[in-house]
């Protein structure tokens, strides 16, 4: 009998296991379990819609959907449609590759204020990921503080101090665009606990903040040292450099070159967002780096801002059955075994680091361990896998979307993009579901 396979999320992680399935096991067949209509998780989502390029991975990730072999089932939610017991029941192995989709609470005094905003939610907000479509943050301020040294607050900041013009070409959510464009922003502070050599920035991203039409910016030359200090490697050392160098750069910059000015704000850390229940600035200690980690000095400094984005890394949410490795906030597991026939992959497994392509390694890690655990327990011993899915959903008045609804949906978003830009995103589940609707009552009439 096949072995069957169900995958839960379909992000660069299950797509990556999905194929890796197709070629360690000829027969076995993979259902691809996804929480929205749309597939493609952090990449439609998460990756900045002004770096379409990026996203072009999901071309091939769509090839492995429409493989004879593979069903996608959209709209379906593990934990509300269907338990994981069932499918269990139901599948020979499941795979987790759900990732880590919720902010890191802030831990400060005032970090609940209004104008606070994790980066997981306003990053889906300007996405139109239709869990944040209505987030309506009140950007009607002059000043932004964005927490965080990676390429998400980097991602943050640049989408904020962009043009209506530069962002033409970017699938930016309509709604977001018109509360980014109007807003009076002209300073946003990029803040991290340790140094510009210890940032997470990648170079091109870093670079790409000097090339903006409208916005220049800005480091103290001061906070810059002379060079790359540490044991690590010749490769992280030049990484390193080159972002020391990126920033020599931005130190020569002048504060009146532009309109907006992005702040490079390195060696504080936040203790407290200041306000009367509405942001109006944050309170920072500044810190030294001892070894890899940040030391508080005692010293207190404020910035005013009217808005917070923290952007300090993601988590699991609760997933009922599987227990959760609270300190790193990924599911427990030993490299991607959970249980027998239960498996994780992608951020779920290892928490919020890497790029897209770190993924297809958990994949590979995984179908191998599927096909190993199948060889030795005799399995597939015949599950019902999609037939039963399909049969519990129906009967539970669940109408999954497959993939050739997906096309329809992009191929609406598609049809209706303004000149130049690559879609303009439906951002609601319902709207959604109409196009899907559409062709079946055509045909209906017909
Ligand atoms: C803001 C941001 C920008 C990024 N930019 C880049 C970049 O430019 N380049 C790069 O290489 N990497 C980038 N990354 C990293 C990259 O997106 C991740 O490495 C990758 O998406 C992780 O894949 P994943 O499959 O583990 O999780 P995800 O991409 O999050 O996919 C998880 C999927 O599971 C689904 N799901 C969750 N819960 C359930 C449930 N209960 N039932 C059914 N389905 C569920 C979700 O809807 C989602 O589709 C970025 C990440 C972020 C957050």
């Amino acid at each position: 009998m096949p072995v069957q396979v169900a995958i839960v999320g379909a992000g660069p992680s299950g797509f990556y296991t999905a194929a890796a399935l197709m070629q360690a096991d000829e027969t076995c067949r993979v259902d691809i379990i996804e929480a929205l209509p749309t597939p493609f998780g952090l990449i439609r989502a998460g990756v900045a819609p002004d770096h379409q390029s990026t996203k072009g991975v999901s071309r091939a990730f769509a090839r492995t959907a429409q493989a004879p072999r593979v069903s996608f089932f959209g709209n379906v939610v593990l934990g509300r449609d269907i338990g994981l017991d069932e499918l269990r029941g139901l599948y020979d192995a499941v795979v987790l590759a759900t990732g880590a989709p919720l902010d890191r609470p802030l831990g400060i005094p005032g970090g609940e204020s209004d104008g606070v905003y994790g980066a997981a939610a306003f990053v889906g907000w300007y996405n139109g990921h239709p869990d944040f479509c209505d987030l309506a943050p009140d950007l009607n301020t002059a000043a932004v503080a964005v927490i965080g040294n990676g390429n998400v607050a980097i991602d943050v900041a640049r989408v904020l101090a962009k043009t209506p013009a530069e962002m033409a070409s970017s699938d930016l959510a309509e709604n977001a665009a018109a509360v980014i464009h109007k807003a009076p922003i002209q300073d946003i502070t990029l803040i991290g606990r340790r140094g510009p050599v210890e940032a997470k920035f990648t170079n091109k991203e870093l670079s790409e903040m000097g090339d903006l039409a409208e916005c220049v910016p800005l480091v103290d030359p001061a906070q810059l040292p002379a060079e790359v200090d540490g044991d690590m490697s010749d490769r992280d050392r030049r990484l390193r450099e080159k972002n020391l160098a990126t920033l020599r750069g931005f130190s020569c910059r002048r504060p009146d070159e532009k309109r907006k000015r992005v702040h490079f704000l390195f060696y504080a850390r936040p203790v407290e967002v200041l306000g009367d229940g509405r942001v109006r600035g944050l309170r920072l200690e500044r810190t030294r780096v001892e070894g890899d980690r940040a030391v508080g000095t005692g010293e207190m400094f404020e910035i005013p801002c009217g808005v917070v984005i923290s952007a300090i890394g993601y988590r699991m949410p609760p997933l009922p059955g599987v227990s959760i490795d609270e300190r790193a906030g990924v599911v427990a597991n030993r490299d991607g075994r959970v249980e027998k026939g239960l498996y994780v992959v992608g951020w779920a497994k290892r928490g919020p680091v890497g790029v897209i392509g770190t993924n297809k390694a958990d994949g590979d890690v995984v179908a191998q361990q599927i096909t190993e655990d199948m060889a030795e327990n005799a399995a597939g011993d015949g599950r019902p896998g999609g037939a039963g899915l399909r049969k519990l959903l129906a009967k539970r008045g669940v109408n999954p979307v497959t993939f050739a609804d997906w096309l329809r949906i992009e191929a609406a978003e598609v049809a209706a993009a303004p000149a130049g830009a690559p879609r303009r995103k439906l951002i609601r589940i319902k709207d959604m579901l109409a196009v899907v609707a559409q062709p079946a009552k055509a045909a209906a009439k017909s």
